[in-house]
């Protein structure tokens, strides 16, 4: 194949032919050969020769290259400068370095490129002859690698700093940025010790020292970040050398370690919480090897951390408990809580202890629980609190058992032993001032004994300057934790009783005094012996607690015992009265009857009485009113009481219709005792005999009933004569006889009234008013009785008002004299105002007919409103005295309206007038229709 081979030009220099041809022939073939581009040109730098290495890889043909200038043709990029190369060989060196080219087609390469120049013999440059190697594709991985390794360093978790022998930064990475809370712009260009805090920056300056002098150093080390927290970092640092193998500078890894420290201070603060806790605290694994075991733990159990560390849980479990931990353990695997739970655990010693434990399972981060960590508090105070609050109980009750305080004393002397004490004495002061031993209680009886004898023989000194009678001086109690011998010389009376006390071994005691209206009138002395306890304040606080229930319960006795004395006093007033008293409780049940009750219910006695059941009072009489009619069992007062009435009284007498019993009135009174709640707890009743005065009673109405009916047939015999009489005199025409004649007559008009009243009333006294009922036409009734009032006055007026169109069942002529008492009382207590007024209305349903006879005069006071009605009553003002009458039409009146099923009141008061009602159940259509 046809080489082009580079002839010499027209070239300046002259050359050598024929040497040159030869040299040139066989180099050229050798050169063709070569993979490097190797290019000969001329000072000018025009190329001369382009081998087939530059061909490929330029891209230009050597015909194409000849005589070009090489750095226009590939667009030379020198490390510094056409120039600059062309200084350097000019000195004559080898010239080495890295050039890139463009070829051809446009694309750029990165050449090796050694250069020379030739030179002639004298010494005048020839050709440059250069050889370049294509390193493009080493080029490309190192850029790639370059890349790579920028990529890891900006985007490390550690932080990169790297820094000059003036510790200025060089570079720094993203991570070191944050980490120090900056933006990396803002961290260019200043020196390490601006981000680290005074104390430290020896510490610092001495590590960059350090790497300067060509060290690597790791260390903790601590920055300033911009917020000025401190940034704990893991350091690695090493130093950086220049190309010249100097020294430049140092490059710092560090690693955020922040985080991790936390977690240690954390882990190291818990640690310290656990340590010093009061608090027991223990953790386990889930098979109860003990893994901590704080100082609390230490001075609960008696075991040091070492020896409990390991062991397994049981160390500290009573054999008979073994069980309850398989059931802690398995709550734990399940991995629950267990609060409060109380049980008992052993000490080192031996000795067992009350706790309460709360244990909580241990997790792992993964949330697996592989222990448990138990804080154990000592209960045994609050169980001893709780056994003290029971035992303050039980106290209670044996103090409230009774009301005999010495047996009650001895109760609860007996009741301290021995959860409170081994000895407990109860001593009281008597009224002499000696001190009287009321109780004393061992575990031991036969000891009580002796103990009692040896208080016979040596009495308490009440001068002594300790024990009861101090405390009962000074009301204050006494506590002596720790008996010593000293104290047993001071109370000793004499050698022997010395002996005695120190025979006893007593080890602690307490004395407290028991205040009783605020004088110490004994005290309760509690002591230990044979035994390894001993009192503490916590336990005088109790016994001062159970004197002051003790004192209370004293107290109380005593008060029954008063209340107990007047009772018994009241008793025998009671007892000793003429009246017989009897207290009912609800349901007719006799709670207490005197002896005056018991023998008029017949009994020997009041407890033969209130022994029987039920015991009665009146079952020896059929009991009748003041009418002699039967006196209904329902009525009897002390039934009314606990109806609800606020009194109940009645006169109730027994039959005659008994054979062989005597006469017997009673004046039964009645009254409540209100309970708690209110109601009616008893009633208290008064039974009075009343049989004389009844029976004087009864004379006198006889009397009356005699009287009326002896005045009566008299009277009527004048009024039958005063008749004959007037035909006689008006035959003779004497009028001056005729008038009074007339005034007689009406004055025998009034005197057979009176006798008349009087009559009714010992007919209704002795029951004997009898009534002959019918249906009565009501108004029609008013209308007649009141024409014929009006026919008898000449000063009043009476008016009728409305109507009540009822039908009534009744005595037509007793109706009529109330209506005509009504009116003539209205007339006669109303001399000033002359109007009656007299309505007729029905009530609201319509079943009772009302009539009332309204007068405008003189009125009666509200006092009088009942009495009135009674039987021979009059308002006794000087005023009414004037109004003649006898006191009885009312009590007429009344009983023949309540004999009609009606009632009769008065509405009125003093200077206003008086009105007064009758109403009377209204006969219905079908009762007319049954009365047919
Ligand atoms: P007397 O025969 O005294 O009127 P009564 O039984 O009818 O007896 O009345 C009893 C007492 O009631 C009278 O004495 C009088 O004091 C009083 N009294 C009765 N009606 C009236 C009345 N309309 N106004 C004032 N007082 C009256």
């Amino acid at each position: 194949m046809e080489r082009s081979v580079p002839m010499p030009g027209e070239g300046k220099f002259a050359l050598d032919r024929q040497a040159y041809d030869d040299d040139t022939q066989w180099q050229a073939s050798l050169m063709d050969l070569a993979y490097d581009a190797i290019i000969v040109r001329d000072p000018q730098s025009r190329v001369l020769f382009w081998n087939r290495g530059a061909e490929q890889l330029y891209g230009y043909s050597a015909k194409e290259a000849m005589g070009q200038i090489t750095h226009e043709l590939l667009q030379t990029r020198f490390p510094e400068s056409g120039e600059a190369l062309d200084r350097h060989l000019a000195t004559g060196e080898l010239w080495q370095g890295e050039l890139v080219h463009t070829c051809k087609d446009g694309t750029q390469v990165f050449v090796e490129s050694r250069q020379t120049i030739r030179r002639n013999a004298r010494g005048e440059p020839l050709a440059i002859l250069e050889i370049n190697r294509d390193i493009t594709g080493r080029k490309q991985q190192e850029r790639e690698q370059l890349e790579r390794y920028h990529t890891i360093v900006r985007t490390a978790n550690e932080g990169i700093w790297l820094i000059d022998r003036e510790a200025q930064t060089l570079y720094i990475n993203e991570r070191m940025a944050a980490m120090l809370g900056y933006a990396v712009e803002e961290l260019v260009g200043h020196a390490v010790p601006e981000f680290v805090f005074p104390e430290d920056l020896p510490k610092a300056q001495e590590r960059i020292g350090r790497n300067l002098q060509g060290h690597f150093e790791q260390f903790d080390f601590r920055f300033r970040r911009k917020d000025g927290r401190p940034l704990e970092v893991l350091a690695c640092t090493t130093p950086i050398h220049d190309a010249t193998g100097r020294i430049g500078g140092a490059l710092g890894m560090f690693t955020d370690v922040t985080e991790r420290k936390q977690a240690e201070v954390d882990q190291l603060r818990l640690a310290a919480i656990v340590e010093s806790s009061d608090d027991t605290i223990v953790s386990k694994t889930l098979d109860g090897i003990i893994t901590s075991w704080n100082l609390a733990a230490e001075r609960m159990f008696g075991y040091s951390s070492q020896e409990a560390v390991g062991q397994h849980i049981t160390l500290i479990i009573p054999p008979e408990l073994r069980a309850e931990e398989e059931m802690i353990l398995a709550k734990l695997r399940r991995g629950e809580h267990i609060d409060h739970f109380e049980t008992v655990r052993m000490r080192k010693d031996g000795s067992r202890l009350d706790i309460s434990l709360s244990i909580s399972p241990i997790k792992n981060r993964a949330g697996h629980i592989i222990g448990a960590s138990k804080i154990a508090r000592d209960i045994t105070e609050s169980k001893r609190l709780r056994r003290d609050l029971e035992f303050l109980a039980d106290a209670s009750k044996v103090l409230s058992s009774s009301l005999d305080y010495k047996t009650t004393l001895q109760a609860l002397a007996r009741l301290a032993v021995p959860h409170v004490a081994d000895w407990c004495a109860v001593d009281m002061l008597g009224e002499d001032g000696t001190i009287e031993r009321v109780a004393i209680a061992h575990i031991d009886p036969h000891k009580v004994a002796w103990a009692e004898e040896l208080r016979k023989k040596n009495p308490v000194n009440m001068d002594a300057a300790h024990g009861i009678p101090q405390v009962l001086r000074t009301r204050v109690s006494e506590l002596v934790p720790f008996v010593n011998d000293d104290l047993l010389v001071a109370t000793a009376v004499d050698d022997e009783h010395l002996k005695v006390l120190r025979d006893l071994g007593l080890t602690s005691a307490m004395t407290v005094p028991l205040v009783i209206d605020g004088k110490a009138e004994g005290a309760l002395t509690f002591a230990l012996a044979e035994s390894s306890r001993h009192y503490t304040r916590a336990d005088l606080i109790m016994a001062e607690e159970l004197a002051s229930r003790a004192s209370l319960a004293i107290e109380n006795a005593r008060l029954y015992q008063t209340v107990q004395q007047s009772r018994d006093q009241l008793e025998i007033i009671l007892q000793g009265v003429a009246d017989g008293i009897v207290v009912y409780a609800p349901g007719n049940r006799m709670l207490y009857a005197n002896e005056a009750a018991a023998l008029i219910g017949g009994y020997h006695s009041a407890q033969q009485m209130l022994a029987e059941s039920p015991p009665v009072l009146f079952n020896r009489y059929e009991l009748i009113d003041e009418q002699g009619q039967s006196f209904p069992h329902d009525r009897l007062p002390h039934l009314r009481v606990f109806a609800g009435e606020p009194q109940a009284q009645a006169v109730i007498g027994s039959s005659e219709a008994l054979a062989g019993q005597p006469e017997h009135w009673w004046l039964v009174t009645s009254r409540p005792v209100a309970g708690e709640g209110g109601g009616v707890a008893m009633a208290v009743t008064i039974v009075h005999d009343m049989t004389e005065q009844m029976v004087a009673e009864r004379r006198k109405d006889a009397f009356i009933s005699m009287a009326s009916h002896e005045l009566k047939t008299p009277v009527t015999s004048l009024k039958g004569f005063t008749t004959i009489l007037q035909r006689r005199l008006s035959r003779q025409s004497d009028t001056q006889g005729l008038h009074y004649l007339a005034r007689m007559d009406a004055q025998l008009d009034r005197l057979t009234a009176l006798i008349s009243e009087l009559l009714d009333l010992s007919r209704m006294q002795s029951g004997k008013l009898a009534l002959h009922e019918e249906p009565v036409a009501l108004d029609a009734l008013i209308e007649e009785t009141v024409e014929m009032v009006q026919a008898a006055s000449v000063t009043h007026r009476l008016l009728i008002e409305g109507s009540t169109d009822a039908q009534v069942l009744g005595d037509q002529e007793r109706l009529r004299q109330v209506f005509v008492n009504l009116l003539t009382n209205a007339i006669k207590y109303s001399t000033q105002v002359e109007q009656v007024i007299v309505r007729l209305v029905r009530d609201e349903e319509g079943r009772q007919a009302i009539v009332s006879v309204q007068d405008f005069g003189i009125g009666i006071d509200k006092a009088h409103h009942e009495q009135i009605f009674e039987r021979f009553y009059q308002v006794g003002d000087a005023e009414e005295k004037t109004y003649p009458g006898l006191g009885i039409g009312l009590y007429i009146s009344r009983e023949i309206v309540e004999r009609h099923r009606g009632h009769l009141w008065v509405e009125s008061s003093k200077g206003n007038g008086a009105t007064f009602f009758v109403a009377l159940p209204v006969l219905s259509l079908s009762e007319q229709a049954d009365l047919g």
